[in-house]
Formats: structure tokens, sequence, C-alpha cells
């Protein structure tokens, strides 16, 4: 029985497909072993132990100051549905799927108790480097934000000086905002890092990038549906994959994914809150092969979060499961209507 995003050519079941079934690299055992199927919910039943919260950031990211999230209650535990507001209902269903997977199926089996994190730096002042990085206790890698506009290459490499004094390993995402010139110069003036993320818009200026440095490509909006990274792969456009378990359509998918590229995996989130996070988590845990430090440890952007966050100790997260605390930020009456109605046409979309 395998959960995964639903295909064209078997759009009636978000629950799997009989190829996933063939393939044993994307089949899990559910957990206990004889646990019956389960059935997909309503809509009604989502909306019914959902709660839409509205948490504030401590930073700006993404051009997002709050953050809005649906979660919702299974047997198996608590979903996220969390797609951010720009994006359709075709691409957000795919993200509804995850949650259910969460509340309905729960978490793929654990290899490893632990997840090593990164700690991720805002596009902020070099000045303001120690403070936010002393939110990642033990943190051995961070992400340093680059290519924000209206800043210079002079301020991403200050930043950058900033972070690699007080971490030993560092890695730059530069959301697809330089032009493949703009990215070479950039990576000869940034140092030694451990990969750039995203320099470039598409898939194909990564691979003339990649062609011309030295340093490791990581994709990330390049991957988004759970075709791409072949695509990036078969382009040569990356070393390494950041994968997403809400865009992607669950943990199993993200499992899948992976087990069919032959390039290193870090698995991030997408500003969850400690819901989604704990399955970002579960699926990096269950990952056969995990040799860098995953981006799961956004959690600390949030002022307020649904549930005790992922505290970083040591450098690493800890898996484990997470139940809301009783009293949530709630989303306006307006806001919630708003995602009650975005469920039910991404919920219709699922069923088909
Ligand atoms: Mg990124």
């Amino acid at each position: 029985m395998v959960f995964s995003q639903p295909t064209g050519k078997n759009k009636q079941s978000p629950f799997g497909t009989s190829d996933d079934r063939r393939d044993p690299k994307t089949t899990f055992r559910l957990r206990p072993k004889d646990a019956p199927p389960p059935s997909m919910p309503t809509a009604d039943d989502l909306i019914a132990s959902s709660r839409v919260v509205s948490l504030p950031m401590r930073t700006a990211f993404r051009g997002i100051t709050v953050r809005e999230a649906m979660i919702f209650a299974g047997p198996a535990g608590w979903g996220e549905f969390a797609p951010f507001t720009e994006y359709d209902d075709a691409e957000s269903r795919i993200w509804l799927a995850a949650g259910i997977e969460a509340a309905f199926l729960g978490a793929p089996e654990p290899l490893r108790d632990e997840v090593d994190v990164n700690a991720t730096v805002p596009a902020v002042a070099a000045a303001d480097v120690a403070e936010i990085i002393a939110r990642y206790p033990g943190a051995t890698t961070a992400k340093v934000k680059v290519a924000e506009s209206g800043q210079t290459l002079a301020d991403d490499v200050a930043r950058v000086e900033a972070v690699r004094d007080l971490v030993p390993t560092v890695r730059v995402d530069a959301n697809g905002n330089w032009s493949v010139a703009e990215a070479i110069e950039a990576i000869a003036a940034l140092g030694d890092l451990e990969y750039v993320e995203q320099p470039c818009r598409t898939v194909d200026e990564l691979a003339e990038v990649r062609r011309a440095v030295s340093t490791p490509i990581a994709a990330d909006e390049s991957i988004r549906r759970s075709t791409d990274p072949m695509r990036v792969a078969k382009a040569g456009a990356a070393d390494v994959a950041v994968l997403k378990v809400a865009p992607l359509g669950g943990m199993r998918a993200l499992l899948a994914t992976a087990a069919k590229l032959p390039m290193d995996v870090v698995v991030s989130s997408a500003l969850d809150t400690a819901v989604g996070m704990s399955a970002g988590v579960a699926a990096a845990a269950a990952l056969p092969n995990l040799h860098r430090a995953c981006g799961l440890g956004t959690g600390a952007m949030f002022v307020r979060d649904v549930a005790e966050p992922f505290a970083m100790v040591d450098g690493a997260v800890t898996v484990r499961d997470v139940a809301p605390t009783a009293d949530l930020p709630l989303a306006s009456a307006e806001r919630t209507q708003w995602w009650h109605d975005r469920l039910r046409r991404c919920h219709a979309l699922l069923v088909g």
C-alpha cells in the first residue's frame, strides 16, 4: 500500500499506482504491519478537525512576514496544508496529498533518530549574522541567502564571510536571482562553499554555470514536481537535489524520488509549521543515503509556532510526532474561510 502523488495515468487514486507497488524501492510497509489501508477523508472530515493559523515571523523570508497554514488531524497524527497563497489549485492539491498522508497514513519507518540541519541566514547585514546563528546551537552548516534584490555582491560577500567565521560549512542560496555571468562572478568572489543553491532560474542556466565552475550546484526551485529531478539530472544541471515533502506530494513520494536520483539529496522545508516540519524530519530520517545537513531548521524563523518547534541540539533535530498547542495563533474568520474554500477545491481535484 503506497500513498503517492497522483499522476496523469492514475488520477483516480491519490493513494498510489500499480507501478509503485512493483518497485521495491518505493514500497513501504505500514506501521503497524497489518493496518488496513486508510480511506480517503472527505473535505468535511479534514475541515472538522482543522485549524487555520497565522504565524508571525522574526525576519521577512520569501517576502513573507506572516505565514498562514492549515493543519488537520487524522488517525495517524496531524497533517499540514500550507501551499503559498499565490499557488494555484492544481499545484496546491499535491500539498494536500502530503498533509493527508501525514495525518492518515503516518511516517515511513525511520532509519535514524536525528537529522543534521543547517542554520538559515536571511539577507541581513553582516553585523546581524551572529545573532541569527545563535538561534541554531551546534550548527556546523549554514545556508546563507544571497542575490537579494536591492543588495550588492559586496553585501553577499560580507555576509558569507561573517557566517564563515562562525560555522565551518557554508552553502548559499540565490533563489534563481543571478544571470549565468553574475553567478560565475559571484561564485568566484564568495570563496569556498559546500554548494550554491539555484544560482539561476532555469535548468539550462544551472547546467551552464555548473560547467563553468568547480563549486557544486544544487537545484531547488527547479524541482517542484516529481518529474523535475530526473530532468535536472539528465541536463547535468546539479550535484545536489533539494527535495521538499509537500510539493512532491508526501514523505513516500520524496523517498521514491530520492531513490531514482543519481545525486545527493537534501530534505528541506518550505517554511513549514512544526506539523509540516515533522513530516520533513521523518522523510529525512527514512532516507537510506543522507550525507548533508537538511534545511529543516526554519522553525526558528517563527515568533510562535503551532507546537514546540524542532529545536536544534548539537546541530541536529530529533524525529518525533507533533501535536499542536491549545492556544494557537488563529487566523481571522475571513482568512479561515479562504483556506476552507481552498481545501475544498484542492480536495475535489485530488479525488478526481
Ligand atoms: Mg532554496
